[in-house]
């Protein structure tokens, strides 16, 4: 089969895998400069950072076997087993150079093309899909397989003519605002680097630095959903400032030398889809990524794999 995946975020490409290594020809096709979607590694001069997902946990032996191989290959490594006196035991993975690296391994030998901006994917008159570029390059494909945000795939799948089920139509998604700060000493944040839900402002603190990423002092800092929708229209220095004030009781005493201010406007699914996948009667148009499986690394790894199960049946 020709197969086309619209986004290179860790659904897409665990999907475009799968496939890959079944014998099926894919195409990668992703807006931004670079794979991985919410899995991304940012720079500041010297300093580097988790912007996005900033850890994983794995619960399922599907995934296990996956982050297995990627510790074999050091893709990744155990970064900790819990934060402050949450300490459970659990492994939190990191990519071994920061989160994207996971992605860049995944990419590799994939036909992944970046800077490509989906338009349209309408049903061929020949049958299968024809997916257009905004540039007015096409793809065409006998199936399809969708991982951006769900709105965004809604859009796809409304101007194709595939109907979704209310309850999956109407899944949104919490925002994000971030701001990622380069220090000019040691952050306060304790060790292993980290801190959850803190105060009223932050849900995550990550100190980029204690954590092995970033070879200078960074922490990326993200405001919770109810700050971050509460702040989601405040100009966007007002924003900054905001999150630089409420920053300070972390910073140790340091001065930010450079900083960055990041919205996430699909950050996390407010609700999952009960299955791990969803598509048409055809079988040719799946829908996947985190709001299928789980809001999480792991939840985009479970479905971007159903996904890639559910075209190859639709094959047999
Ligand atoms: C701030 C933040 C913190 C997080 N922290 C954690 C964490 O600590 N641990 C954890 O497990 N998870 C975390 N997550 C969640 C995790 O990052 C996601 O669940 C996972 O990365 C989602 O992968 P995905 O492939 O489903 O979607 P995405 O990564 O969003 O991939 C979708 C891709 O589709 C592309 N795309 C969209 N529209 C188009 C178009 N029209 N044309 C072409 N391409 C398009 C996008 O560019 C994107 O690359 C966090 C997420 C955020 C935003």
């Amino acid at each position: 089969m020709n197969v086309v995946i619209v986004g290179a975020g860790l659904s897409g490409l665990i999907a475009a895998r799968e496939l890959r290594s079944a014998g099926h020809s894919v195409v990668v096709l992703d807006k931004g400069r670079g794979v991985g979607g919410r899995l991304a590694t940012r720079r500041i001069g010297e300093a580097v950072f988790d912007h996005g997902a900033q850890f994983f946990t794995v619960r399922d032996p599907r995934f296990q076997r996956i982050v297995d191989e990627w510790l074999d290959r050091d893709v990744v490594r155990v970064w900790c087993h819990g934060f402050g006196s949450e300490q459970d035991g659990y492994p939190r993975y990191v990519g071994r150079h920061g989160m994207t690296s996971i992605a860049k391994h995944l990419a590799t030998d994939i036909d992944v093309r970046t800077s490509s901006l989906v338009f349209s994917v309408l049903p061929a008159p020949e049958g299968g899909w024809v997916t257009t570029l905004d540039t007015g390059d096409t793809h065409h494909s006998d199936a399809v397989i969708l991982t951006a945000p769900i709105p965004q795939s809604f859009g796809f799948a409304f101007t194709a003519g595939v109907e979704f089920p209310e309850e999956l139509r109407t899944i949104d998604y919490e925002r994000t605002l971030g701001l990622l700060a380069v220090l000019d000493g040691s952050s306060a944040v304790p060790a292993p680097g980290a801190l959850q839900n803190p105060d009223d402002v932050f849900s995550f603190i990550g100190d980029n630095h204690a954590k092995g990423v970033s070879p200078v002092p960074a922490v990326t800092f993200h405001a919770n959903p109810a700050w971050s929708a509460a702040h989601w229209d405040t100009p966007h220095d007002e924003a900054k400032a905001l999150l630089i004030a409420a920053a300070s009781p972390y910073l140790g005493g340091t001065r930010i030398t450079a900083s960055d201010f990041k919205r996430w406007r699909f950050a996390t699914p407010q609700r999952n889809w009960p299955e791990r996948h969803w598509a048409n009667v055809a079988g040719t148009m799946v829908v996947a990524g985190d709001a299928f499986a789980g809001p999480r690394v792991e939840g985009a790894v479970l479905s971007g794999l159903s996904a890639a199960d559910a075209v190859q049946s639709a094959n047999d």
